[in-house]
């Protein structure tokens, strides 16, 4: 069967394409370094570096009651926090899925009328009481502003898109992303916006804090971390991606609007490393990154995200089936119609979800993956050859994606310096193959020496905790797509200035609900600064 090998070749070929070798990893990193260093130093095209205003990150201490709103990309979130003091919390939440017309509504009003009405949705299921009381003292005090402030909740407010911060509660959208497109919104106070929503159903709510995602979950991480290691990095691998971390403030020398209080010496920094080489100048691009670009509402920005997050790695491998498809010697899930209502056909109709079950499929038969793609993609009867070919671009897309990820993590690490001199004097455990010629040259203390420490190397020996760096991570393609972590600490080793020295001092955790707590976390900070 000349096809099922032309089929199997032509999956191999694309799958090359996806690759980036030792070299390219580490000319992408030096960039990312550099771009993170220009977007401190000035307003820059690349990625915006944006100070948050957070100066601290927390210990594990902090308490009391907070609500927090995530407005994330695919879902809405409510939820309220109760943080005990000692490093737990307990939260209570809701999640609803943004309606799509909403995400290109005409106006700001019509999104955010509709995220207060969830709001007020969650305080009535959810906190009761403490609503009622509050309508009580409305009734018994004439001025809507007339009740106690014990009784306003401080809310932590997540917005997971790149605004322009002038103050702890104030910011202005700067750009849409993620398939979001309301005009009007662009240049307002998203604060604002919502605040004047809460006002209008008159909920007993203050919009504390405006939060990134990646701040939060910095901040999650931080309080919930173990030891006394501060975090460093907070970092979404979602619908999009996007990381925030400590920096030293004398390091942000371009201009600064708004107050705060410099005592610590940081600011945490929300980089927007979606829009890592926007120019690219070095990210690796495919003829399907090209046509998923050139098709999206966006063309040339957010370029590293394209690559790796959630909402397009399955948008690539749709896009890349379809151009085989057209290929008539490969004969891709020969011989049966697709309907064009397939979502295979459907631009953004086929979700990364796809990679993981792609990846997780080892059996011969490839049954539950074949299923997949009949759901996911709208193929039914697909070969197991189809299957193969699949799952082989799938793998070489995804690790594209934990590659680069690798890649953003390292650039963080070694811009900061967190790493200190000494650990990357220590050389790099020797390969095997090094190892044997040692063995075969006599060089016998040599090789006695190396095969030492690469046994300590794979027994992973405990690293001090002050040796650690902590790394805080979350979103669907880390915790769901297999061993995503594993690769981006491949990548990591294979850094220049981190190496597998470097590589065993980064500890990553998932920093589950993150926005979430972190928001809360925030909202508290604020409140203590009224
Ligand atoms: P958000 O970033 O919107 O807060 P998530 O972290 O859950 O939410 O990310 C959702 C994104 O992750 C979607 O783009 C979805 O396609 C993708 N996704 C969901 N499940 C998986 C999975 N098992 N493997 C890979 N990607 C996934």
């Amino acid at each position: 069967r000349p096809h099922t090998m032309a089929l199997a070749a032509e999956a191999k070929r694309i799958a090359a394409d996806f690759e980036i070798s030792d070299a390219d990893l580490n000319k992408i990193n030096l960039e990312f370094v550099q771009q993170m260093k220009e977007g401190l130093a000035k307003n820059a095209t690349n990625m915006s570096q944006i100070p948050t205003f957070v100066t601290a990150v927390p210990n594990g201490t902090e308490k009391g009651l907070y609500l927090a709103v995530d407005l994330g990309g695919t879902n809405f979130r409510v939820c309220s926090i109760n943080l005990h003091g000692d490093t737990t919390f307990d939260i209570v939440q809701t999640k609803v899925a943004i309606p799509k017309e909403l995400m290109v509504a005409k106006t700001a009003k019509e999104l955010f009328s509709f995220l207060a009405k969830q709001i007020e949705l969650f305080l009535r299921e959810h906190h009761e009481d403490h609503f009622n009381a509050h309508i009580r003292r409305r009734q018994t005090i004439s001025t809507p502003e007339g009740y106690r402030d014990e009784h306003i909740f401080r809310l932590g407010f997540t917005f997971s898109f790149p605004v322009h911060q002038i103050g702890i509660n104030r910011g202005t959208l700067m750009r849409w992303t993620k398939g979001f497109d309301i005009a009007d919104a662009v240049g307002q106070d998203v604060c604002k916006l919502l605040q004047d929503e809460i006002d209008i159903l008159k909920l007993p709510v203050r919009v504390a804090a405006l939060v990134n995602d990646t701040v939060g979950t910095l901040m999650a991480r931080s309080y919930t971390s173990p030891g006394k290691t501060s975090t460093l990095l907070g970092a979404i691998f979602g619908t999009g991606t996007n990381g925030a971390y400590v920096e030293r403030l004398d390091k942000i020398t371009k201009p600064m609007d708004g107050d705060f209080d410099n005592s610590t010496g940081d600011m945490v920094v929300n980089t927007e490393w979606g829009s890592f080489d926007n120019s690219m100048k070095v990210l690796p691009s495919t003829i399907y990154d090209q046509i998923l670009d050139q098709d999206s509402v966006n063309p040339g920005i957010q370029m590293f995200e394209k690559r790796v997050s959630g909402m397009f790695l399955g948008e690539i491998l749709r896009i890349v089936l379809v151009q085989t498809l057209k290929n008539p010697a490969i004969s891709l899930f020969s011989g049966f119609e697709i309907a064009s209502t397939a979502p295979l056909h459907a631009q953004w109709g086929v979700d990364s979800s796809i990679l993981s079950e792609a990846e997780a499929d080892s059996s011969a038969d490839l049954s539950k993956l074949r299923e997949y793609i009949k759901t996911s993609l709208g193929v039914s009867a697909a070969t197991v050859e189809d299957a193969l070919a699949v799952k082989d671009i799938a793998h070489a897309i995804a690790i594209r994606a934990a590659r680069l990820s690798g890649i953003a993590i390292g650039a963080i690490i070694l811009e900061t310096g967190r790493l200190n001199p000494g650990a990357s004097a220590v050389p790099a455990p020797k390969s095997t193959a090094s190892i044997v010629e040692d063995v075969k040259s006599l060089n016998l203390a040599e090789a006695a020496s190396a095969t030492v420490s690469k046994l300590a190397n794979t027994a992973g020996l405990a690293v001090n905790e002050d040796e650690i760096v902590d790394v805080g991570v979350d979103g669907s393609l880390v915790e769901f797509y297999p061993k995503f972590e594993e690769h981006m600490r491949e990548a990591l080793r294979n850094l220049d200035g981190i190496g597998a020295a470097g590589e065993r001092r980064i500890r990553i955790g998932i920093a589950k609900d993150g926005s979430g707590v972190g928001a809360a976390l925030i909202a508290l900070v604020a409140a203590k600064m009224e």
